[in-house]
């Protein structure tokens, strides 16, 4: 068996196609969605995703800012310019590029955030309404990660389903989105000590890791769907998954690349969370 590439440059690019169509709606009642990113310091890495995220948005129509704040600011300084933003009404939705520099609190940051401009979700208050059930901003990766197998038409229901890597940016949220679509649904971690038995009997794996190669053939029940969530620069620069993608494919039923599988939904996801952002601020559901 040969594996159906997920491709997740595809996928993303009709979705952005509907979100263009939508924000072109909105504009004609003078309502425009506008991103915000806060991006403290010079790594190369978080200005190359900011900027994506920045170009991205201005493609679908949407007005998109860079706030660049020098390495050195003080927290209090970035909480300044979080508050500027929280009050500015032309701001739909607001992203504070992480990592942030050691003298900033990202758990400080993330909890200032407006909850109704929190496009990631990473604020306590959506994370919580996520498991309550509440209306609020899904984090974008697992989001993504959704979209993919709605896309693949995967029916969840009743299948086993291992996440790899407990984060609360991946692993947690999207465990809690799968469990949610009737999977049964086994969080493996690096403590965990079943992990070969759980993956050889999954229907479906995520893993959200960041290590190359952890997913290996041996692993992968024949024909069950690969998500791999993996980044990791490889000793060529070029960016890794966590999954043997040459060996997997020939035995698993669907599968995503590194790079373009998960990785342009996450940020079509931060397109869609900031059109909700502004939708909702405007009573639009
Ligand atoms: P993270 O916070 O570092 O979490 C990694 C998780 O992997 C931890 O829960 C850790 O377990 C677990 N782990 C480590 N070694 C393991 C092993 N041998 N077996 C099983 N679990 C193991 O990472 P993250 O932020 O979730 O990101 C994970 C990967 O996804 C990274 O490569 C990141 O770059 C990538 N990523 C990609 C996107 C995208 O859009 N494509 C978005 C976000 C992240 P413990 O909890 O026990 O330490």
């Amino acid at each position: 068996m040969v594996a159906k590439i997920l491709d997740g440059k595809e996928i993303a690019k009709d979705y952005r196609a509907k979100l263009k169509e939508e924000v072109e709606r909105l504009k004609k009642q003078n309502i425009v969605p506008k991103l915000s990113v806060i991006l403290v310091g010079n790594d190369g890495a978080s200005q190359s995703y900011v900027n994506s995220k920045k170009k991205a948005a201005e493609k679908i129509g949407m007005i998109s800012e860079i706030v660049h704040m020098d390495e050195s600011s003080t927290e209090e300084e970035v909480l300044n310019e979080l508050e500027r933003l929280n009050h500015d009404d032309s701001v739909s939705g607001i992203l504070v590029q992480v990592p942030l520099p050691d003298q900033v609190s990202e758990a400080k940051i993330l909890e200032a955030i407006d909850p109704s401009k929190d496009v990631d979700g990473f604020n306590p208050i959506n994370i919580g309404r996520l498991y309550t059930g509440e209306r609020t901003f899904i984090p974008c990766t697992p989001l993504g990660i959704m979209e993919i197998l709605k896309h693949a038409d995967i029916d969840l229901k009743g299948k086993n389903v291992a996440v790899i890597g407990r984060s609360h940016i991946v692993g947690q949220p999207v465990s809690k989105l799968l469990t949610d679509q009737d999977a049964t649904v086994t969080l493996l971690h690096s403590k965990s000590q079943n992990t070969e038995e759980v993956l050889k009997n999954s229907d479906v794996i995520v893993s959200a890791v960041g290590r190359i190669h952890l997913v290996t053939k041996d692993l992968v029940k024949p024909g069950a769907v690969v998500i791999d969530v993996g980044n990791t620069p490889g000793e060529d620069g070029k960016l890794k998954g966590d999954v043997d993608f040459q060996s997997v494919k020939e035995i698993a039923g669907a599968i995503t690349p590194v790079p373009g599988g998960v990785g342009p939904l996450t940020i079509t996801m931060v397109l869609n969370n900031t059109l909700l952002a502004e939708k909702w601020k405007n009573g639009i559901e």
